[in-house]
């Protein structure tokens, strides 16, 4: 599947749903977008292709100028509505899309039923942002999400926001994901034609590496905690 970010100080809900456009490469079973808004967190969803979506933002009529896409190909429950991303937690503080598969979702999920959370969808995914609720109880933020993902195993590319945080997180560890730099804005995306039209200068992510991107700043680390200093590339690629 593809995912993509945008983190900018305007609307940037027509970029995140191009940026899908040319991601639909990568699966087409179903599309969302979550956006912050000053007012907590809208997500759009539904089974279907971008442009199914793109009608359903269109009559919303969301905006924001940070928030995060994803086109789907199922391996985990069929492509409904529910099932699509980004998906939330048991309170809707949390908005998460990822790609790849959670190899111990079942022991996860169990658990986090056991604890009271409910679910609303068959993924696989749905642990990762029922995790990070789990987190933020008694952690901030960027803390909590790295300890989510420190609890997933499997393959990864994950981009996730908070509600009423302008920040999008970020991860990865076996799935493709790579920055996107631009004077007023960044982008992350599995691929880089996601983003191409706006920008050519790039930061891949290596596995096991957390960015936390804000408007005007990104800050790279290990899963561990460590700071990791990477200067950005530009890309040449024949669209
Ligand atoms: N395993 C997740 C799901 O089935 C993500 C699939 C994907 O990468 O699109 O929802």
């Amino acid at each position: 599947c593809g995912i993509i970010a945008r983190i900018g100080a305007d609307d940037g809900v027509d970029r995140l749903l191009g940026g899908l456009e040319r991601l639909e490469y990568r699966g087409y079973d179903s599309a969302g977008i979550a956006v912050e808004n000053g007012a907590g967190l809208a997500v759009q969803k539904c089974s279907g292709r971008v442009d199914d979506l793109k009608e359903s933002v269109d009559d919303s009529g969301v905006y924001g100028g940070i928030g995060i896409g994803h086109t789907r190909w199922s391996t985990h429950g069929p492509p409904t509505d529910d099932n699509a991303h980004p998906h939330t937690g048991a309170t809707g503080e949390v908005a998460v899309v990822h790609n790849g598969v959670v190899e111990n979702h079942a022991e996860l999920r169990a658990e986090l039923e056991a604890a009271g959370h409910e679910f609303t969808s068959d993924t696989d995914t749905e642990v990762i942002p029922h995790l990070f609720e789990r987190h933020l109880a008694d952690n901030d933020p960027e803390t909590a999400f790295r300890e989510a993902v420190r609890d997933l195993d499997g393959s990864y590319a994950i981009a996730a926001m908070v509600e009423g945080e302008d920040a999008v997180f970020a991860a990865r560890q076996g799935s493709p994901l790579v920055l996107g730099v631009d004077d007023e804005e960044y982008f992350l995306a599995s691929d880089v034609p996601a983003f191409l039209e706006h920008t050519d200068e790039v930061i891949y992510f290596e596995d096991d590496e957390v960015g936390v991107v804000r408007p005007g700043d990104v800050e790279l680390s290990t899963l561990d905690g460590d700071p990791v200093e990477r200067s950005s590339e530009v890309v040449s690629w024949d669209p």
